[in-house]
C-alpha cells in the first residue's frame, strides 16, 4: 500500500525535476493509461504552467 509511480518532467525554468501529479500503476509509461489529453501542469517549483508529453517524462517511484 501506498507505493505509486508519478510522472516527473524537468522544469524548464529551473532546471529541477518536478512532479506532473500523473500518478501510474506500473514503472511504464505504456502501461499506463494515457491523461485525457492535456499534459498541462502547474509546476510546485516556478508555479507557471508547463506542457510536457510521455516523451519527456521520467517515472519515480513515489510513496503516499
Ligand atoms: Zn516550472
Amino acid at each position: 500500500m501506498g507505493i505509486q509511480f508519478e510522472a516527473f518532467v524537468v522544469c524548464e525554468k529551473t532546471g529541477r525535476l518536478v512532479p506532473t501529479g500523473y500518478v501510474l500503476k506500473q514503472d511504464r509509461i505504456e502501461a499506463s493509461p494515457k491523461p485525457a489529453d492535456d499534459f498541462s501542469f502547474k509546476c510546485p517549483a516556478c508555479e507557471e504552467m508547463h506542457t510536457w508529453s510521455l516523451d519527456d517524462a521520467t517515472v519515480r517511484l513515489v510513496a503516499r
